[in-house]
């Protein structure tokens, strides 16, 4: 399947999630990374440690793309509304991460509104979720689906282990830490929902 990751906001945690996803579906089959943001995070991420799959810039996805099972897309932040619109037409699956926070929530709006009239598969992924007493989650999980956006059942928990992660060069599944596997149960769910709503297309 094609999963495309797009956000209109930064800081986000898209290419943190394009990562991540990328790390879930290569434990199912072969997995192609494509960095398309132009701050090349996960090649940056790749070129630090040691990352599962196979990360590549647009140009060499372009060739490798038919060599690979499952590819996941990071984009540039704040596609204009056309480039969205190509990036989302040709994906199986549109993941658009959010904070919940008043700022990524508008941008989130704005950006499924830029869809309309088109049809595109897509769900929103809360992101970076702060813990208890905090309950931002859930206010922002019952705006959206109050709106009636399709958002993804599981969502990932704000955790330092994914910053030791990116300075590693390694997916959070790969940190000793005692937070890793928290985080990484946090991706699995979401994989595994992706990969239901790959399979029901
Ligand atoms: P974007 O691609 O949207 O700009 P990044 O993936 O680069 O966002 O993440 C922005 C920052 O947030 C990075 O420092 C990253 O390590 C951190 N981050 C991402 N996801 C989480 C998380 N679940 N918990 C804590 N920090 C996170």
């Amino acid at each position: 399947m094609i999963v495309t990751v797009a956000a209109f906001k930064g800081g986000v945690g898209k290419s943190t999630t394009a990562l991540h996803l990328a790390t879930y579906l290569q434990s199912q089959a072969d997995t192609l990374l494509v960095d398309g943001d132009l701050n090349r995070s996960a090649l940056d991420w790749a070129d630090r440690g040691k990352l599962p799959f196979k990360v590549a810039d647009e140009r060499e996805g372009v060739d490798l793309a038919r060599l690979y099972e499952h590819i996941v897309i990071d984009t540039p932040t704040k596609p204009d509304t056309k480039e969205l619109k190509t990036l989302a037409r040709g994906c199986d699956l549109l993941v658009i991460p959010c904070t919940p926070d008043a700022i990524a929530l508008a941008a989130t709006l704005h950006m499924v509104d830029a869809l309309q009239g088109y049809r595109v598969n897509y769900r929103i992924l809360l992101n970076i979720i702060p813990p208890s007493p905090n309950n931002s989650g859930e206010e922002a999980r019952n705006a959206l689906e109050n709106a009636g956006l399709p958002v993804f059942k599981s969502g990932i928990r704000r955790l330092a282990v994914f910053q030791r992660a990116a300075l590693l060069g390694v997916p959070v599944n790969g940190v000793k830490d005692a937070y890793a596997q928290i985080a990484w149960r946090c991706y699995v769910e979401v994989g595994k929902e992706m990969l239901e709503l790959g399979a029901r297309r």
